[in-house]
């Protein structure tokens, strides 16, 4: 019996991503990974009383480009609310954060499975201040403390408890990592902690209406981490409740060393935050027009081009994903096909021996030819002009060594442009058949295996021009006519 047959699996997963911007959230600190510690720690930063808020104006349009990429109600009327709570790493006490109000409302993002497809539905995302960074392990006696991230901007992307097991967790976050750097909002690095998950898991009997008990597991540093974390606390927990103990409301930890979770602390030691709203930090209002604005500059999404490549071109699930892995890639094959519209060939080329070719530069695939290039050899080998190993093995190589040839030039220079000229080829077919009577009595009594033989042939006479396929008929064809 597996434990999906007894329980239902319910996940809600609260990401929280750190947003690209040149300043932190309310002072002109620099946002900046991996700087000598405690470098931009202003009096903002630290919290000293009397210090003045300015709103960065560049962490609200973020906030809002994302809401909009997810589909939210974005908020007119915004302000902040005070989370008050102890621990050194957050200098002022309590952290900013939106708490009644969030930016973005509601909202969902599509996940592409296995089963077809489903959308996650948010709750919220709101816009808060990350809090410094402890660093417990660089000497055993003491943590250090580096307040340079203190006040980055954050939004924290709360989904509904509406997701059904570890793999679609795997799937959102790996969308959620692609959205944010689609839209441009952020890097993305898990391991540099510009994205960091808490997933929280309850089981139900299956069918239930009321939620179970819900644990929440932290320090998840990897996308595949989530999902293995997920993955072990589900039998952790189905293991209790088939020995009928209860599940404790917890916050646990993930230790990726052995694929375990530990408590960390239960409800009961939870925190009451005291929220109210900021004194020191006015609200903002966030009109329609700007809305409207906001939309207008964001790219072509993933979703709505996954609508397009599917069927207005036609194009397969898997090719539409292919394409979709990231924007470098989306985009390059958009301005391809809008030269060239030979879709299928289009992704067979741009997929398969461009992609192996290229580099990827944050996160996005960099292709080293020219559109036009690219465009160009696409209609090649969609008008059977080359074949597509003749491009792969020939055309591309040189023209990675010369990418300012004009495709047209590469293939003269190559000797590569085929001959598909039925007097010429049927001439080569002719000599090829004279110059091997014996190969022809074998073909006629029966022995079609020396087709490839004669097919080599008119190959070699033609040295390499003749096109493969116009061979293949015309061979065919004489081969017919001495038989009668
Ligand atoms: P908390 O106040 O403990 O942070 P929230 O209601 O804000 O709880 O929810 C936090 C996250 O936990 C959300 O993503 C939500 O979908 C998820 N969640 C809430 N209840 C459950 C549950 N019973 N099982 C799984 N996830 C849950
Ligand atoms: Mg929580």
């Amino acid at each position: 019996m597996m434990i999906t047959d007894l329980y239902d699996v319910v996940i809600g997963l609260e990401v929280h991503v750190q947003l690209n911007t040149t300043t932190k959230l309310f002072s002109a600190d620099a946002n900046l990974f991996g700087a000598q510690p405690n470098t931009h720690t202003s009096p903002i930063t630290l919290g000293h009383p009397g210090s003045v808020l300015f709103l960065n104006k560049e962490a609200i349009t973020k906030a809002v480009q994302m809401g909009i990429a997810c589909n939210c109600t974005i908020t007119e009327y915004n302000y902040f609310a005070r989370k008050n709570y102890f621990y050194p790493d957050l200098p002022k006490g309590y952290q900013i954060s939106q708490h009644t109000v969030p930016i973005c409302v509601g909202g969902q993002v599509y996940i592409h499975l296995p089963e077809g497809g489903k959308h996650i539905q948010l709750n919220r995302i709101h816009l808060e201040e990350d809090a410094g960074k402890s660093i417990h392990d660089a000497n055993d006696a003491y943590t250090l403390l580096d307040y340079n991230r203190a006040g980055v901007p954050l939004i924290e992307i709360v989904t509904e408890p509406c997701l059904q097991s570890a793999e679609e967790a795997y799937q959102y976050l790996t969308e959620i990592r692609k959205l944010v750097r689609w839209v441009g909002v952020s890097d993305g690095n898990m391991e540099e902690g510009s994205l960091r998950c808490d997933a929280n898991i309850s089981l139900k009997p299956k069918g239930a209406t009321t939620l179970g008990t819900k644990v929440e597991v932290k320090n998840l540093n990897s996308i595949r981490n989530v999902k293995k974390a997920i993955e072990v606390e589900v039998e952790r927990m189905a293991a209790l409740l088939q020995e009928g103990e209860p599940i404790v409301q917890q916050t646990r930890s993930f230790n990726a060393d052995n694929d375990t979770t530990f408590a960390l602390r239960d409800k009961e030691e939870a925190n009451d935050y005291r929220y109210f709203p900021e004194p020191d930090a006015a609200p903002f209002l966030v009109t329609d027009e700007v809305v409207k604005t906001i939309q207008q500059s964001l790219p072509p999404l993933p979703y709505t081009l996954y609508q397009e490549f599917t069927k207005a071109y036609a194009l397969s699930h898997y090719d539409a994903l292919q394409l979709l892995a990231d924007k470098g890639i989306a985009t390059y094959f958009t301005q391809v096909v809008a030269e060239q519209p030979f879709y299928k060939t289009a992704v067979n080329f741009i997929c398969g021996p461009l992609k192996a070719v290229s580099q990827l530069h944050q996160g996005d695939t960099v292709f080293p030819l020219p559109v036009a290039t690219t465009a160009a050899i696409v209609q090649l080998i969609h008008n059977k002009e080359l074949s597509f190993s003749v491009v792969t093995e020939k055309l591309l190589p040189y023209l990675l060594q010369h990418p300012s040839d004009a495709v047209t030039v590469a293939v003269e220079k190559l000797g590569l442009i085929e001959n598909t000229d039925d007097a010429d080829v049927l001439a080569w077919v002719n000599q090829a058949l004279t110059n091997h009577p014996d190969k022809v009595a074998a073909y006629l009594a029966g022995k079609k295996a020396v087709l490839g033989a004669l097919l080599g042939e008119v190959k070699r006479l033609s040295a390499g021009k003749a096109n493969p396929q116009k061979i293949q008929i015309l061979l065919e064809q004489q081969l017919q006519l001495l038989k009668k």
